[in-house]
């Protein structure tokens, strides 16, 4: 167990339609209540317990993170736990908050943009919102000292894949790292196909026509970014192929949903609750045996027999459990 994932929200302010369907998440769908979700003390509990079993590396994602307030106290909370803090974000509340979280504690970031391409941009975040605001967001989070930025853009054929190539352009030789994402049949929303995943060997292929591009080692064991550098120094990009080469087998993660239950794994129908056991007053040493209990029994491996049967099983949506 090396990293944890908090998601502190279920809520977003964009609509992308493969991960949270406007037809879906509606003015009719039930959210989370306010009293069902962790508190910030009480997720700062949880975490303690979590870092004392190993955990080096804490994300804070959702929903979108940035839509929670104060999200930068959770940060101040976390950074007393002495691990790498580093959130998930969509960037369009990023340049108002980048230099608090900085300031707060927060390590690095990674934004999620899947075109630079105004219209198409929108068109997947379906709120409308302009790719300029992201790239501002970037930007502030960079001259915050919150780089190297890691960008993720979600590939989905036919929908922006031809955004491949400019995309790997713009951020070559500026130290931020694009990041490509294999389009998974998470939660069971998005009506995936597999037709509609382009492979990271695609991805490489098609970006390695232009540039030359050498593989290169994991930062450390169990790295989901299968490393890549352009052989004229203008710094990495990244592919994470959970499709077609999954890392089951040396996966090191928890998630901890908004309403405090515990996954192992992405693809989740269950979670584990440790609010219950955080309410009813449990010590830190009752949740560490509980936890250590769930990790010691896991055996998810959903990505090594996903089949086009599995994809429709009822998981958990995405924009609960956390990206
Ligand atoms: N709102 C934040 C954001 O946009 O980064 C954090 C949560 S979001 C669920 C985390 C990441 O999951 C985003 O990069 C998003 O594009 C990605 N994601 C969501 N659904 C996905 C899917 N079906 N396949 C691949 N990535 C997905």
């Amino acid at each position: 167990m090396r990293d944890l994932r908090i998601s502190v929200t279920d809520r977003c302010n964009f609509r992308c339609t493969y991960c949270m369907p406007r037809e879906v998440f509606d003015a009719g769908y039930r959210f989370l209540p306010h009293d069902a979700i962790l508190s910030f003390e009480e997720i700062a509990q949880l975490a303690r317990v979590f870092v004392g079993l190993g955990v080096q590396k804490i994300r804070l994602t959702g929903g979108e993170p940035l839509v929670r307030r104060h999200l930068h106290r959770l940060v101040a909370m976390l950074k007393e736990l002495e691990v790498e803090l580093t959130l998930t974000t969509n960037g369009s509340l990023l340049a108002k908050h980048a230099a608090a979280l900085k300031k707060a504690g927060l390590d690095r970031v990674t934004v999620s943009l899947d075109s630079l391409d105004d219209a198409t941009f929108r068109a997947m975040n379906d709120a409308d919102f302009p790719v300029a605001e992201v790239i501002a967001g970037i930007e502030a989070a960079a001259d915050a000292g919150l780089g190297p930025v890691k960008i993720n853009m979600v590939v989905k054929r036919g929908v922006n894949d031809h955004g491949i190539v400019p995309m790997a352009e713009r951020w070559r030789g500026t130290g931020h790292i694009i990041r490509f994402i294999e389009y998974m049949d998470v939660g069971s929303t998005n009506g995936w196909r597999m037709d509609e995943v382009v492979p990271s060997a695609e991805v490489i292929g098609r970006i390695s026509k232009k540039w030359a591009l050498a593989a290169i080692d994991p930062n450390y064991p169990g790295e989901v970014a299968e490393r890549w550098r352009y052989a004229d120094g203008a710094g990495e990009v990244g592919v994470i192929s959970s499709v077609t080469q999954a890392f089951c087998s040396s996966c090191t993660r928890m998630r901890l949903s908004t309403e405090g239950s515990l996954y192992t794994c992405l693809f989740a129908q269950t979670g584990h609750d440790l609010k219950r056991l955080l309410r009813g007053g449990a010590s830190d040493d009752v949740l560490r045996n509980e936890i250590a209990a769930v990790w010691q029994r896991r055996a998810d491996r959903y990505s090594e027999i996903r089949t086009s049967q599995t994809s429709s099983l009822k998981k958990v949506e995405m924009s609960y459990i956390g990206g």
